[in-house]
């Protein structure tokens, strides 16, 4: 992949530049502020990239803070995969917070609010809350404990933190406007009760911040600089300032909004995501066909394509879904230039190369990347019986299939010229077998190694290749904006044939020795992965990343068509 260029202009690049040089920052805070309710998907990687990528690039620093607020939905666990990814990403924060480490101090400011007379406690249920907020059109509705007394407001939200209350019985409101024209401002919630533990506090807290009252006040504890969040927060801004103008805060963070990635032919929330998974529609959060971090890892993702896709797709305002097949080829790119060659036969059809000695085995010397002689070669077994692919011969072949047939000439990739003297059948008419001869002056520096065929086909020793299992992934479902959807479900679209998985395929010995994550070009085939969790030395399996540009695949569906 050409050198990755991370100075990509865009908006917000615009205003951290105009702010160097205005002095109004010496040098740039970002942070990447997940909730542990979920894993990651391609989605967050564009925050990620963003984020880490502007800080890097300005020298400045990256927080990774868990917006850890709700602990019904939250675990260690989530955490954990979280770090993992965005490590593997390739990024490293420099300091780790939650938003659990700032309870204590939100609490302070939520008195501090109390005592100017800026919030009070709330006792009606969450519905009535609702009803009394208004609409766009219409103004909201005073709550009628909107005048408590400072007095009675601190008893109460200090008997609320106490865990004298039940769920839901009291909340803790901002005292802001409830005629603002931005609903937001209608005396938001800043706390509500809930007894249940927290995975990083323990059953200190009885009530918790609502994201809006831990977020930007996390932002300053922090120092942030440039606090980066999507679209929907816009009209989250104005409370975001209304709060840090309301309290003594240490800094003032400014929040800046961009369009949130998408991508056709997927769903990103995590709700989605974890129905998916809870529904056993995939196997796990890292299954292959997911669009999380961890299943493009395990698909064959590489952090450099995602990287350089996000950083092509650039930052905006516009909401837009990108064509899935623009990662795909990021991944292209990217493989096409590092990945090692190695052949694998799908569907083997046997091959008898009736003049080859039997018994004997030839070492043929391949380049392990036909345009990077500095990856070096390889050693491929070549014997008497060979795998070849069964789509690769065709005994009554259309006028432009230029592989195996009848009396047909073909060369083996890295060999020599071949031709099909005898077809072998079973009972069933079944081809079991090509007899074939071989031209051993068309080998690599003989003086036929010139000659030309129309078709170049791979190929594996039978003596030397190695069984695999081999996972073919295509997109998760067959519409590109399933959710587009509004009479039916978006399950309804998910693709049958997002997965095939192939038994008995047949690789070259040099695949047996890869280890998880490591990855190939097969010739002709596409893009493989050693799948992470279940590939093991004597027992392969291969995930299929993506297909070739001009895939085999696709010629061969020509080719039926015809
Ligand atoms: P989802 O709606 O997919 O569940 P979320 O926004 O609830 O995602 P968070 O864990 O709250 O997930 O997100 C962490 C950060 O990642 C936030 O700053 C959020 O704006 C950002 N983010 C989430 N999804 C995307 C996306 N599709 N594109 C860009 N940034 C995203
Ligand atoms: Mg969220």
């Amino acid at each position: 992949m050409s050198e990755e260029n991370t100075t990509r202009s865009n908006f917000i690049r615009n205003i951290v530049v105009a702010d160097l040089e205005s002095g109004k920052h010496q040098s740039i805070v970002t942070r990447f502020p997940p909730e542990p309710n979920g894993h990651l998907h391609i989605g967050h990687a564009k925050s990620i990239c963003l984020n880490f990528g502007l800080a890097k690039e300005f020298g400045g620093k990256t927080n990774l803070r868990f917006d850890d607020t709700n602990p019904l939905k939250e675990s260690e666990d989530f955490a954990q995969a979280i770090m993992e990814d965005v490590r593997w990403l390739g990024f490293e924060w420099s300091e780790l917070h939650h938003a659990s480490d700032y309870f204590d101090q939100l609490y302070q400011w939520a008195l501090h609010l109390i005592d100017q007379g800026l919030a009070y406690v709330d006792s009606q249920d969450a519905d009535t809350i609702r009803a009394q907020r208004g609409t766009l059109t219409e103004p909201g509705q005073n709550s009628p404990h909107r005048d408590r007394s400072v007095e009675e407001n601190r008893d109460l939200f200090e008997r609320m933190a106490a865990g004298e209350f039940g769920d839901g019985e009291h909340v803790l409101r901002a005292k802001i406007d409830m005629a603002s024209g931005n609903i937001n401002l209608r005396d938001p919630v800043l706390y509500r009760i809930i007894n249940a533990p927290h995975h990083r506090t323990g059953d200190k807290w009885h009530i918790y911040p609502m994201y809006d009252w831990a977020h930007g006040q996390s932002d300053s504890l922090e120092h942030i600089t440039h606090s980066l969040c999507t679209l929907e927060f816009e009209d989250h801004r104005p409370l975001y300032e209304w709060f840090l103008q309301h309290i003594p805060a240490p800094s003032q963070p400014r929040q800046i909004e961009f369009a949130r990635g998408n991508l056709d032919y997927t769903v990103m929330s995590k709700r989605r995501l974890l129905q998916l998974v809870e529904e056993n529609h995939v196997n796990g959060w890292d299954d292959p066909r997911m669009p999380t971090i961890a299943g493009m890892r395990r698909r064959g993702y590489t952090p450099e394509s995602i990287r350089h896709f996000w950083t092509e797709a650039g930052v905006s305002k516009s909401d837009s879904i990108l064509p899935m097949g623009v990662l795909e080829n990021a991944l292209r790119d990217d493989l096409n230039e590092r990945a090692p060659r190695a052949m694998a036969v799908l569907d083997p059809l046997k091959v008898v190369l009736t003049n080859f000695p039997e018994g004997e085995t030839e070492w043929i010397e391949a380049q392990v990347h036909p345009q990077k002689p500095e990856m070096g070669m390889r050693k491929v077994p070549l014997s008497r019986e060979l795998w070849v692919e069964r789509g690769d011969f065709m005994e009554d072949p259309p006028r432009k299939f230029f592989r195996l047939r009848p009396g047909g000439e073909v060369r083996l990739r890295n060999a020599f010229i071949i031709q099909c003297d005898e077809v072998i059948k079973d009972d069933n008419g079944e081809v079991t077998e090509l007899r074939c001869s071989f031209d051993p002056d068309t080998r690599s520096g003989m003086p036929g190694a010139s000659r030309k065929v129309k078709g170049t086909i791979h190929w594996v020793s039978a003596e030397h290749g190695v069984a695999a299992e081999v996972r073919l992934y295509d997109r998760l479902f067959n519409v590109p904006n399933p959710l587009a959807d509004k009479d039916g479900n978006y399950l309804d679209h998910l693709n049958p044939e997002a997965l095939t998985v192939v038994h008995g395929a047949v690789v070259e010995p040099s695949v047996a020795e890869g280890k998880p994550g490591d990855f190939y070009q097969f010739e002709r085939t596409g893009y493989f992965v050693h799948d992470s969790e279940d590939s093991k030395p004597d027992a392969l399996v291969l995930n299929r990343s993506v297909t070739l540009r001009d895939s085999w695949a696709r010629l061969e569906k020509q080719l039926a068509s015809q």
